[in-house]
């Protein structure tokens, strides 16, 4: 069996097959995750490529980036994607029953289709790294990525999404990997025939609570209220194995080298509530992912960057989509979408400049 490798060009991790892009280097055979990076090894094989600037730097590839990736590869924009993780937030949804071409499709197999059609695209150049910061001076970007690297651009898409809340509860940071998790299909697995909490009552928690339960784990949801859609809220009811506490605030967690118990208060009573636990998954929502940029956009009270309705900042050339921005509606499909009309927005400027 072929081992994993690591593209030379964007550090991401290749399994060779007979399709893998390679190229003969100094005796040794090199593999690439794409035809853009080989090309790219191709050109520049020293990789000296410190005063290039690209026409736009996408920064993050959930569904917002990577659709913006695509289109911006169709347009022949001059592309370079910089993103921490492939696929976002999708990546974790268990069942996807929203998006158009499909009755239904995990969220891994929705993601995976996204990644083949971005990196079949040879004209994509990509590096699999995180942002730390971003800086203009007078018509150039300046992207600081992590190990130093610094990428050039005349205009920036920031899709860098939202990411989860945490508890902040007593006991939280100690137990967090040791019983305090966030949820993921592969997870559930481990749980099966033994007592969990999942904390939040929005559809995350639920579906959650869903793929715990359906996988023989003694599921409690704890929420303070139960928002979830009406057919999720269906499925809830005929899960013998998954439980209902509704106003329930979290007080704390314990535990001695794992998380064992998990202390909540009733609402109405005031009283607290010991629930013995072997893993809670903490499910109550999320923040964008707008650090980074603060000091150069508007962020507003719930820390999302405000846009107008063709993705702009206010800052020219600075461009935001998907679930990071103030847009109504946090979906896979219009974080997409969004992705698509901004590197629209992101060519109209590009024209304007060159004349
Ligand atoms: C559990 C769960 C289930 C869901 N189920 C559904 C569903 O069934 N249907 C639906 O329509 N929607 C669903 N959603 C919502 C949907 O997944 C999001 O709306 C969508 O993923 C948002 O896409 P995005 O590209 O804007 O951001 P994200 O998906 O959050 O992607 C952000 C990307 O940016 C990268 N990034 C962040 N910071 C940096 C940085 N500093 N440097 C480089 N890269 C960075 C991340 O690694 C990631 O790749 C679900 C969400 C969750 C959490």
């Amino acid at each position: 069996m072929e081992t994993e490798c690591v593209d030379p060009v964007c550090g991401k991790p290749v399994l060779p097959t007979a399709q893998t892009p390679t190229t003969e280097c100094q005796g040794e055979t090199l593999y690439f995750c794409s035809r853009a990076c080989r090309d790219k090894f191709a050109c520049d094989p020293d990789r000296k490529l410190a005063d290039y600037a690209y026409d736009l730097i996408i920064v993050g590839a959930g569904p917002a980036g990577i659709s913006a990736g695509i289109y911006a590869a169709l347009t022949d924009i001059d592309t370079l994607l910089v993103t921490k993780s492939l696929g976002g937030q999708a990546w974790d949804s268990t069942r996807i029953v929203n998006y158009p071409g499909f009755d239904s499709i995990e969220g891994p197999q929705l993601v995976g289709r996204f990644q083949k059609q971005l990196f079949d695209e040879p004209r994509l150049a990509h590096q699999i790294c995180e942002v730390t910061r971003i800086e203009k001076s007078r018509d150039t970007f300046r992207v600081h990525a992590e190990d130093g690297q610094v990428f050039q651009s005349r205009a920036v898409l920031l899709t860098m999404g939202m990411r989860r809340r945490r508890l902040a509860v007593p006991g939280e940071p100690e137990f967090r990997g040791k019983g305090v998790l966030e949820y993921h299909d592969l997870l559930a697995e481990r749980y099966a025939g033994k007592e969990v909490a999942v904390v939040g009552g929005g559809n995350s928690a639920v579906q959650a609570a869903l793929g715990l339960a359906k996988r023989g784990a003694r599921t409690r949801l704890v929420a303070r209220s139960y928002g979830a859609d009406p057919y999720l809220k269906e499925e809830v009811e005929a899960q013998a194995d998954l439980t209902v506490l509704t106003g329930r605030d979290p007080v704390r967690l314990e535990g001695s080298d794992r998380l064992e118990r998990l202390v909540v208060r009733n609402q109405e009573s005031g009283e607290e509530e010991v629930l013995p636990v072997e893993a809670v998954f903490v499910e109550i929502g999320l923040v964008p992912n707008s650090e980074l940029v603060r000091e150069l956009v508007i962020v507003n009270e719930r820390g999302e960057v405000e846009v107008d309705r063709n993705c702009r900042t206010g800052l020219p050339g600075l461009y935001a989509a998907g679930d990071l921005t103030n847009t109504f509606g946090k979906r896979i499909l219009i974080a997409a979408g969004e992705g698509a009309k901004a590197v629209l927005a992101v060519a109209e400027f590009l024209r304007g400049k060159k004349h």
